[in-house]
């Protein structure tokens, strides 16, 4: 097991900035969630993949919400969804173009509803052609049965856990998942061909090809509403820029981890925001 200090990322580094940067050469990311009971997960997500240096996003949310997403989210492109009577969102024709163009897509933030998730799943897997996928929250939850799915995407596919998704995910009890972690890790990122993010006060990263990575920073601050979906983001944005699924995963836990710890410090141990992690993002990515 490796962690993810120094040599790790010395020897794993993000892509450099190098030539000609522009918004195209640094991707773009689609976010796909949101619910009119969770609207603003997505902000989280879609702030933090910028922050992460993604050239672009857009934000894909139920279209009772989407406007009012798209005032709190100047920055970010606006894709309204339909929506059930739930107000879970319902994919389709709409996201086709924005699928094509997106160089990693995020789904599951806010969405409440199993049902909502697996059909965006169904709906959107089979039509990524070179992006990456990043599944968090009721995404990953609901993907259990949808290993032949997932398995086509060969390998550009990150799934980000906790414990209670993690079993959902196995189909095992969440007691399970606490007493072997590891193993279940590296269970699903060869039986879903991923890299599996199971994260809690210790992260493990593994890969389809049985690497494994530990993380144990950051601090209970992180255990906060949104604290995960500016972690999804923060994937998401930089396998937009082009990194490879483990080195944004394994990148991505440490800079989480490195805003909670410069947070603990700055602001206190708990009781800071989800928020509050992604303005500290850019200061911590490398030169
Ligand atoms: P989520 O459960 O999706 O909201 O994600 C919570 C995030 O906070 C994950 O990245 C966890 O690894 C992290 N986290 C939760 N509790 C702790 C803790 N006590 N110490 C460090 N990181 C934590
Ligand atoms: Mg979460």
């Amino acid at each position: 097991m490796t962690p993810i200090d120094a040599a790790w990322r010395a020897t794993h580094p993000l892509p450099t900035l190098t030539g000609e940067v522009t918004k195209d050469s640094r991707g773009t990311v689609l976010v796909v969630g949101g619910s009119r009971s969770v609207p603003g997960a997505v902000l989280l997500t879609g702030e933090a993949a910028l922050r992460s240096g993604a050239g672009k996003v857009r934000i894909a949310t139920a279209r009772s919400v989407a406007a009012m997403i798209g005032v709190a989210f100047p920055e970010a492109g606006s894709v309204p969804l339909d929506e059930d009577d739930d107000g879970e969102v319902i994919v389709g024709a709409a996201l086709e173009e924005s699928v094509g163009r997106a160089h990693a897509i995020a789904l599951g933030p806010g969405i409440s509803d199993k049902g909502a998730a697996v059909a965006a799943l169904e709906w959107i897997a089979p039509r990524i052609d070179e992006g990456a996928l990043v599944l968090d929250a009721v995404g990953v939850a609901c993907a259990g049965k949808h290993a032949d799915l997932l398995c086509g995407l060969n390998g550009r596919l990150v799934l980000t856990p906790h414990h209670g998704e993690m079993a959902s995910l196995l189909d095992c009890d969440v007691d399970a998942v606490g007493v072997d972690p590891r193993e279940k890790a590296v269970v699903a990122a060869k039986r879903f061909n991923a890299v599996v993010v199971l994260k809690g006060v210790a992260t493990f990263v593994a890969t389809p090809v049985g690497a494994l990575l530990h993380y144990e920073g950051g601090g209970p601050g992180l255990a906060t509403g949104g604290s995960g979906d500016v972690l999804a983001g923060v994937i998401a944005g930089l396998l937009s820029r082009g990194a490879a699924p483990e080195i944004a995963a394994g990148w991505a836990v440490w800079l989480h981890g490195e805003a909670g710890a410069t947070l603990a410090r700055t602001v206190g141990p708990i009781g800071f925001l989800g928020r509050e992690l992604l303005p500290v993002l850019p200061g911590l990515l490398p030169r």
